[in-house]
């Protein structure tokens, strides 16, 4: 398959990479005995089963089953191409080579209408860029962005735009470079009238591209400069296969790295307070409009497990600051609450006070999620009444007895008889009628053990295909031995007959058999995901020839068997239709058989 890229390149660059540093970039893997783990980045899941073995250069995921080497894990994950993994790969690797460029390599690789939506998308935010920087149309708007405190370097690293007024800009330019239009209205960027033809979605809007984790701008935020009734301020990109809010996340692809060197996540409630704090707080993501999913809090949890939410100092940003931060909770995350001072949002602090001192005084002031719930709580209570007293601490106290550490219980529930004047010991007495919260408890951060091997149930024809599998892929001569001894024999298993199958073209056509080689030859995610379990299966340094014939013998065995089962319903048949010579030959044959096969393997 990948033979643009020739296979010394290939061998190259695999030895100069570990796979350890390449997944690491996408999740927080932790080193338990030989192997990492982490939380699998292809399922959902709480507790990790995802591990990558650095010996054997692979990754397996005992939940889901997927699997492979440093090249499959970016396909896999990014969407790339064979030529495009080793090649991003190569960048980071030493190793020198040309290639051709993927597209020429593999036209039918990707899905054409994605691809032609990306390239629309692309086009306009272009388009847009350069009407807002270097046209008399968008100097208001850009007067406007910048006097609202955005730089020229933020304009050009968001690539914000401006949307001219008129209603078929972007129509007529997309129609003229020949785009299908009824692609660009499945991609958000324009609307169908009823007569058929098409009209711009976004205008007289400031535009916000809005990226993808993978860094492809999938959409558009546009917002208007002075709102119109009717008007929303904001006009986001309709839901589309490429635009989906219950994933995106604003800024994911830029934070990344950012994100792993902190070690923790900023989440905004707005995308324009992630562009505003941009210079000093570069850790930062939010959501599009909607509230924190599970998708979302996957994908943070894969780089860290600690989030400072900033929300707006409002009462609406503050409601749902305390949503998210039960959400992210519940799934095991630290909290901490970076709270803005009267009724602020962040965008306005910055202005103000400039991002250095957002940053030290508000982000890296966060206060515990503990604290924040208190100080929550309290809000709109008069503690100067008994009732609002009682209802502060009825409040308060099941969020105490929530937290599994004693020192912070003692901690709050002091902050709390401050707060009230009721004596400790009281509240202490009055904390043991609560039970813990159950959703915090639940939370397993320890990996879960792999189920149990498999192969101690399997049959033994089952053990044999895999371990016989397993040690060829092990290196080139043990693959020649046991070609030799197979004889013609298959495997039971179409999967394995198809790994083995494979690896033999793979090695006849000079491939070496080494630590993380081979797996991106085969040509589906299933298949290598079953040999990346074979893999994964411990085996002994040395394999002696006498294992592998008894391996084989299984199978021999498992063949013969099939063979008489075979004859038996030819017996059945003969029987059933009277033919009483034909059926007593069969019983015989059948009898000389099964001798034949039990004192060959007694
Ligand atoms: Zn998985």
């Amino acid at each position: 398959m990948p033979e643009r890229i020739p296979e010394e390149v290939v061998d190259q660059i695999r030895l100069n990479t570990d796979i350890v540093d390449v997944i690491s970039e996408y999740v927080q893997l932790k080193k338990q005995g030989r192997n990492y783990f982490g939380l699998c980045p292809f399922h959902g899941e709480n507790s990790p089963s995802f591990s990558v073995s650095p010996e054997k250069q692979i990754f397996h995921c005992f939940g889901c089953g997927a699997g492979g080497n440093v090249f499959t894990f970016l396909m896999d994950h990014n969407g790339m191409s064979f030529q495009e993994s080793v090649a991003s790969l190569g960048e980071k690797s030493d190793v020198q080579f040309e290639f051709s460029s993927p597209e020429e390599i593999e036209p039918g690789h990707v899905n054409l209408n994605e691809k032609a939506q990306l390239e629309g998308i692309s086009l306009l935010e272009k388009l847009f860029h350069h009407l807002l920087m270097n046209t008399e149309e968008g100097h208001e708007a850009l007067e406007y962005l910048l006097d609202r405190g955005f730089n020229e370097s933020q304009l050009n690293q968001y690539h914000i735009g401006w949307a001219l007024p008129g209603w078929e800009t972007a129509s007529k330019l997309l129609e003229k470079k020949g785009f299908d239009l009824s692609l660009m209205e499945e991609a958000g960027l324009l609307i169908k009238r009823d007569d058929g033809s098409y009209f711009d979605r976004f205008r007289n809007r400031i535009m916000f591209p809005i990226e993808d984790a993978k860094g492809r701008t999938v959409g558009f935020s546009g917002r208007i400069i002075k709102p119109e009734k009717n008007e929303p301020k904001y006009l986001n990109s309709p839901e589309s296969p490429l635009f989906q809010k219950n994933t995106l996340l604003f800024n994911f692809h830029r934070a990344r790295g950012p994100i792993r060197k902190e070690k923790y996540a900023v989440l905004f409630e707005g995308f324009a307070d992630v562009i505003a704090a941009s210079e000093t707080v570069s850790n930062a993501v939010a959501t599009m409009g909607t509230s924190l999913t599970k998708q979302h809090i996957q994908q943070i949890k894969r780089l860290t497990d600690t989030v400072v939410i900033c929300y707006d100092g409002d009462n609406a940003g503050t409601e749902a600051a305390f949503k998210a931060s039960r959400e992210l909770a519940s799934s095991g995350i630290t909290v901490k609450v970076a709270r803005l001072p009267n009724g602020m949002d962040p965008d306005d602090y910055i202005q103000k006070f400039g991002s250095g001192q957002f940053k030290s005084e508000i982000i890296q002031h966060a206060s515990s999620l503990m604290a924040f719930k208190m100080w929550y709580l309290r809000t709109g209570k008069n503690l100067q009444t008994e009732d609002g007293r009682l209802s502060y601490i009825n409040a308060v106290l099941p969020e105490i007895s929530s937290l599994s550490s004693a020192v912070e219980k003692e901690l709050y529930l002091k902050q709390l008889s401050d707060d009230t004047g009721v004596s400790f010991s009281s509240l202490e007495e009055q904390l043991k009628t609560y039970l813990p919260v159950q959703e915090d408890i639940q939370v397993r951060n320890e990996p879960i053990a792999p189920p149990p091997k498999k192969t101690s149930i399997l049959k033994a024809y089952q053990r044999a295909e895999r371990y016989l599998l397993a040690y060829m892929m092990t290196g080139n001569e043990t693959a020649y031995t046991v070609q030799d001894m197979m004889e013609g024999l298959s495997f039971p298993s179409d999967d394995y007959q198809a790994i083995y199958t494979y690896l033999l073209a793979y090695v006849e056509e000079g491939g070496a058999l080494e630590p993380g080689a081979f797996i991106e030859y085969l040509p589906d995610r299933h298949l290598r995901s079953q040999a990346t379990e074979l893999k994964m299966l411990e085996l002994n340094a040395e394999v002696t020839k006498a294992e592998l014939a008894d391996y084989i013998n299984e199978l021999n065995k498992y063949r013969q068997v099939n063979v008489i089962r075979q004859k038996e319903a030819e017996l059945k048949q003969a029987e059933q239709i009277n033919d009483i010579k034909t059926a007593t030959a069969l019983g015989m044959e059948i009898f000389q058989l099964w001798k034949a096969l039990k004192g060959q393997h007694r």
